[in-house]
C-alpha cells in the first residue's frame, strides 16, 4: 500500500508557484507520501522537469499527467504525456485517454471548472472526492456522485503553492509503479485520507 497525491501543479501552470525542485525535495523527505502526479493545466512540461529531478532519488515516483480544460470542465488525465488535440470536448479527451491507456478523473466536479452533474454523462475512470482546495461540502457532493456512479473516489491536494502540498492523499493498493497504481485505481483499490484538521479550512 502506498500514499499518492494525484493532483499537483508546478510553476508550469500559469496560476501556480511550486518549483519542481521543491516538489522533489519535499516528496523525498515526506514520511509517508511517496508518489505524486504532476497535473499542470494543459501541459506536461512541468512533469518532464520534475521527473528529470526525481530520477536522481530512490523510492519516489512521479506519475505523468495533466489537468485538461474542456468546454464543460476540468479532467485529469494520468499515465500519458500525449495531450489530446483541440477541440477539447469532454468526449474527445476521454476517448483520447482511453486510446492511450491513460486514466481519467473528474477533477473537483462541484467546484468552479468542474463537470458538475454532467459527469454522469461520461465514462471517466474515477472521481476526485477529496480535493485539497475545496471545502468539505463541495467534496461531499463529489463523494455522493462517486457512490451513485459506482466509481472509485480519489484524492489530490490541487496544490498551487508550496503550503498547499501534502494536505490529502490517496492510499492505493499497489507498489511504486505507474502501471500498477493506475490499474489499482481503475479497480477501486483505493481509499482517501487527509492530513489536515477540518478547522484548517
Ligand atoms: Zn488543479
Amino acid at each position: 500500500m502506498i500514499r499518492v497525491d494525484l493532483h499537483v501543479h508546478t510553476t508550469y501552470s500559469p496560476d501556480a508557484s511550486i518549483n519542481p525542485k521543491t516538489i522533489v525535495d519535499q516528496l523525498y523527505a515526506h514520511p509517508s507520501i511517496k508518489a505524486l502526479a504532476i497535473t499542470d493545466h494543459n501541459t506536461v512540461e512541468g512533469y518532464y522537469k520534475v521527473q528529470e529531478l526525481a530520477s536522481a532519488y530512490p523510492d519516489i515516483l512521479i506519475i505523468p499527467g495533466a489537468e485538461i480544460s474542456t468546454t464543460d470542465g476540468d479532467i485529469i488525465v494520468l499515465g500519458t504525456t500525449a495531450l489530446p488535440a483541440e477541440p477539447r470536448t469532454v468526449k474527445n479527451v476521454i476517448d483520447y485517454a482511453k486510446e492511450k491507456g491513460a486514466l481519467t478523473i473528474a477533477a473537483h466536479p462541484y467546484r468552479a471548472y468542474g463537470l458538475g452533474d454532467l459527469t454522469r454523462k461520461y465514462n471517466v475512470d474515477a472521481i476526485e472526492v477529496l480535493n485539497g482546495a475545496s471545502p468539505p461540502d463541495v467534496n461531499k457532493l463529489a463523494e455522493n456522485l462517486a457512490k451513485e456512479m459506482h466509481l472509485p473516489g480519489v484524492a489530490g491536494s490541487d496544490a498551487h503553492q508550496p503550503t498547499d502540498l501534502w494536505t490529502v492523499y490517496t492510499e492505493v493498493q499497489a507498489s511504486l509503479r505507474v502501471d500498477e497504481i493506475l490499474e489499482a485505481i481503475k479497480q477501486g483499490f483505493v481509499r482517501v485520507g487527509s492530513t489536515r484538521l477540518l478547522t484548517d479550512f
